[in-house]
């Protein structure tokens, strides 16, 4: 029975028929897939991407140079120089991420009283070089400066959670 069965199976290609009406059904379904890079799904809030440094409204930096996010680095990733400017004013005069190192386990910006360090919506950052990716002071400032609209509202779509 199961040979005759499996005859008619071929010479009728049900099979093929039942794949095609499954092909034909999936067509007028909504797409499931993304056409990246040009189309991006949507990311959380709390989303730990690449790092940046904060500044204030004023230009003025937010970290305090307090090192409490390099000390809590379980990856040993950031390091910190600091001096008292003239006007008594502690900043940093280095401020580096290997994120060759990092986990992106986010501790750094939890541990952060200002909200000086965050890590951002961009994952995009892949580089051709290690060298590419030993994040200076200036670089993190520099990603502070282009993402701070979105960084300042994921902080505030965060904030009731804290
Ligand atoms: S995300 Fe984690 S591993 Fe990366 S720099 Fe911050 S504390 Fe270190
Ligand atoms: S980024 Fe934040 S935690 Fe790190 S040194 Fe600056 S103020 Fe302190």
């Amino acid at each position: 029975m199961a040979f005759i069965d499996r005859a008619a199976r071929s010479l009728l290609m049900t099979e093929l028929l039942s794949g095609l009406g499954l092909t034909l059904k999936a067509m007028f379904k909504p797409k499931v897939t993304l056409n990246y890079p040009y189309e991006k799904g949507p990311i959380s809030p709390r989303f730990r991407g690449e790092h940046a440094l904060r500044r204030y409204p004023n230009g003025e930096e937010r970290c305090i140079a307090c090192k409490l996010c390099e000390a809590i680095c379980p990856a040993q990733a950031i390091t910190i120089e600091a001096e008292p400017r003239e006007d008594g004013s502690r900043r940093t005069t280095r401020y580096d991420i290997d994120m060759t190192k990092c986990i992106y386990c986010g501790f750094c910006q939890e541990a952060c009283p200002v909200d000086a360090i965050v890590e951002g919506p961009n994952f995009e950052f892949s580089t051709e070089t290690r060298e590419e990716l030993y994040y200076n002071k200036q670089k993190l400032l520099e990603n502070g400066d282009r993402w701070e609209p979105q960084l300042a509202a994921n902080i505030a779509a965060d904030a009731p959670y804290r």
